[in-house]
């Protein structure tokens, strides 16, 4: 059975003109799961009982649950338990312009990025839309907030799960749905390359962030098994083409680790790739995990880093370390639910 939450727009208009109704019922679906938040679908006002009694047999309305939510000053973490008794985390955090939510797209990930958390516990399965949609929907009930913005950082690599990611990212961004500004919806891949081509063809407008991380495919192949499959030259052949045809600037991300990648023969060779590129690199400040063999770098030799990325004329900024407290920090958030 489809999830009411999983539907996008236009599914919903086709449901109802094969059930021979109107179109615009989809429309009036919409505003009652996203707008007035109604999960009663017999408060459904303006739906005929009758079809209200067929959607019931058509969709489930279930959701995961949130059974877990550690606060820190300017992060929460929910912790999610799915109706198979996966487990899955998002983080908001609260800026100044807004709220924002990191959300999952897979319970694991088979991506097997040496330093990241996430990837520890092999994929189990993609989620579903409707479980990543309820992320947002679930946290806002909880805060009584809106939610702002979006990144799709959380646990699983989610062009890996790319049909149902796709629908969530066209479910939180209709105006009639959560309406969440396309520019204020990111993804972040660790570079699956036919699918940041299929991604190019959508032309949604959202923001594109690469897990690059290294600067030479040596140092890539050692801490991210993807690269053995797309290198750093077809990787970034991929962005400027990506580039090329959305006109849109893409976000190069860069985790800096102590004594691996953080030296400055390694900015110089960075700067040298993403020459002329309409890129800018967000450098990460590693959070430790269990991982012990990855430390994080001096804030000192990021500085540094920064700086001669800067002086070669590539656009650079540090991210801003948030939730690390609580784990709730990037690569750090983890399918296995711990310690409850
Ligand atoms: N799977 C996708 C999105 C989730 S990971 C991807 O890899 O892009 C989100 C970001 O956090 C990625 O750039 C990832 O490399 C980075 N990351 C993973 N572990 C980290 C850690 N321990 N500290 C800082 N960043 C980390
Ligand atoms: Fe998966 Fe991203 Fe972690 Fe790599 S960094 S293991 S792709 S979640």
């Amino acid at each position: 059975m489809n999830n009411i939450y999983g539907s996008t727009r236009e599914e919903l208009e086709n449901y109802f003109l094969t059930n021979d109704e109107k179109k615009f019922k989809a429309l009036q679906v919409f505003e009652w799961l996203y707008q007035k938040k109604e999960k009663n679908i017999d408060h459904f006002t303006n739906l005929k009982k009758e079809l209200r009694e067929k959607m019931k047999l058509n969709f489930s309305f279930s959701m995961p649950k949130i059974i877990r939510i550690e606060k820190d000053t300017l992060t929460r973490k929910y912790l999610f338990e799915l109706e198979d008794k996966n487990y899955i985390e998002s983080v908001i955090m609260f800026h100044d312009y807004g709220i924002s939510i990191c959300v999952s797209s897979q319970v694991g990930c088979n991506m097997g990025c040496r330093f990241c958390e996430s990837g520890r516990l092999k994929k189990v399965r993609n989620l579903e839309t409707y479980e990543i949609v309820s992320q947002l929907l679930l946290i806002e009930d909880d805060l009584k907030m809106r939610i702002s913005s979006v990144v799709i950082m959380g646990i699983g690599e989610p062009l890996d799960n790319y049909e149902n990611i796709i629908k969530f990212i066209k479910i939180i961004n209709d105006a009639k749905g959560l309406a969440i500004g396309i520019r204020h919806i990111t993804l972040s891949t660790s570079g699956l390359v036919p699918k940041i081509y299929d991604l190019m063809q959508e032309e949604l407008g959202i923001n594109l962030a690469i897990s690059l991380h290294a600067p030479n495919d040596e140092i890539r192949n050692q801490i991210m098994k993807v690269n053995e499959v797309y290198n750093i030259s077809q990787l970034l052949d991929s962005v400027r083409d990506y580039i090329a045809h959305t006109n849109r600037r893409v976000t190069i991300e860069y985790v800096m680790l102590k004594g691996i990648n953080d030296n400055k023969t390694c900015a110089i060779e960075l700067a040298e790739k993403l020459k002329g590129m309409n890129i800018y690199v967000n450098l990460i400040p590693y959070n430790e995990t269990n991982h012990l063999e990855f430390k994080k770098s001096d804030v000192k030799t990021i500085s540094e880093f920064c700086k001669t990325l800067k002086e070669l004329s590539i656009n650079v900024t540090i991210r801003k370390e948030f939730g690390s407290k609580i784990s709730a920090a990037c690569g750090q958030l983890r399918s296995k639910e711990v310690g409850l």
